[in-house]
């Protein structure tokens, strides 16, 4: 009990920039380790089509469970992992095992479900990563078109210059691209046309506040349409209320994400859902079950 207290204090949860230099290496440390130590995992969320009610596809999201720690926040590893260029080694081997998950659940009859998966700036400047995706997938027999890579918005843009192109050898490859966090940054209409992406996924931070904010439920619609002018599939994150999902099917919103529909679970658990979500009669509302 004093352990876990302990460790709760040493990391703290809610505010990583307090983090001290002293804590911040420590963790540093411990994560040069947690690959061999078989320390992460993957969970996935479900992804919802509104128009058609079913799950299209999920999110892998990266979990870390020191030993030494406890569990560990991504919004905390992740910035240490990319200082120390970890982050590299980690991503691709979140990568393969979200591929081998999804040809797994393809192979139990899931074959429409796509695999979405966050990748740092670090590797997609990095000049190999075409082939690091062109192999994985590959290996693990995922088709091309199964698996989209999520890039935040903010980071697309520091790098403006150096990603578009890069971002063409994934379309090349038959890759989605979707920015991720989009509303957060600061991009413009011009600069979006000129990215090869497929997919914008609006900031849970519009999404919270839709029935209370008329701001908010104004730039949410706007990205709507924006993004269905430019040929671009939206996906609302951080859907957590009925309304919000009422609203969001109102605009014409294409997919939704969020614990309305499911929390991210873990692998088997996750397989259970949208096998038992594709049983539910055809029409019913889209709604948690
Ligand atoms: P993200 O890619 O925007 O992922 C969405 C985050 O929102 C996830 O947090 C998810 O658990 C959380 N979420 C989902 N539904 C809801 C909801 O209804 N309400 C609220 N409040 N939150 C919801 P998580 O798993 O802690 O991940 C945080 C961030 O860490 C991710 O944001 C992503 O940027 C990064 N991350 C996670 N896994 C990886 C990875 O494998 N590689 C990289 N480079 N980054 C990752
Ligand atoms: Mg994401
Ligand atoms: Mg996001
Ligand atoms: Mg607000």
């Amino acid at each position: 009990q004093a352990k876990a207290a302990g460790r709760r204090t040493f990391v703290r949860y809610d505010d990583s920039m307090d983090m001290s230099i002293r804590q911040r290496a420590t963790i540093a440390g411990a994560l040069r380790k947690v690959i061999d130590r078989n320390e992460l995992h993957l969970v996935y969320q479900p992804r919802l089509a509104l128009g058609s009610s079913r799950i299209t596809g999920v999110e892998a999201l990266l979990r870390w469970n020191s030993a030494k720690y406890g569990e560990i926040p991504p919004s905390e590893f992740i910035p240490l992992a990319e200082e120390s260029g970890l982050i590299l080694e980690i991503g691709e081997w979140v990568l393969r095992e979200a591929c081998l998950t999804l040809h797994r659940w393809r192979q139990h009859g899931l074959h429409e479900l796509g695999m979405a998966v966050n990748m740092s700036v670090l590797q997609l400047l990095r000049g190999n990563f075409p082939d690091v995706v062109r192999r994985i997938l590959a290996d693990t027999g995922v088709p091309p078109g199964a698996l989209e890579l999520e890039l935040t918005e903010s980071v697309l843009m520091a790098n403006a210059a150096q990603t578009a192109n890069k971002l063409q050898a994934f379309r090349q490859l038959g890759v989605s691209l979707a920015i991720d966090d989009f509303g957060t940054g600061y991009s413009s209409l011009a600069y979006l046309k000129r990215l090869p992406i497929t997919t914008i996924k609006i900031d849970k931070e519009f999404i919270g506040d839709l029935s209370r904010d008329p701001d908010d439920a104004a730039i949410t619609s706007t990205v709507i349409t924006m993004a269905h002018s430019l040929g671009l599939n939206v996906v609302a994150e951080g859907v957590e209320t009925e309304a919000q999902m009422h609203f969001l099917r109102d605009h014409a919103c294409d997919e939704v994400q969020g614990f309305w529909i499911s929390p991210p679970l873990e692998a088997h658990a996750c397989l259970a859902f949208v096998q038992q979500w594709g049983r539910r009669p055809a029409g019913a509302a889209p709604a948690a079950p």
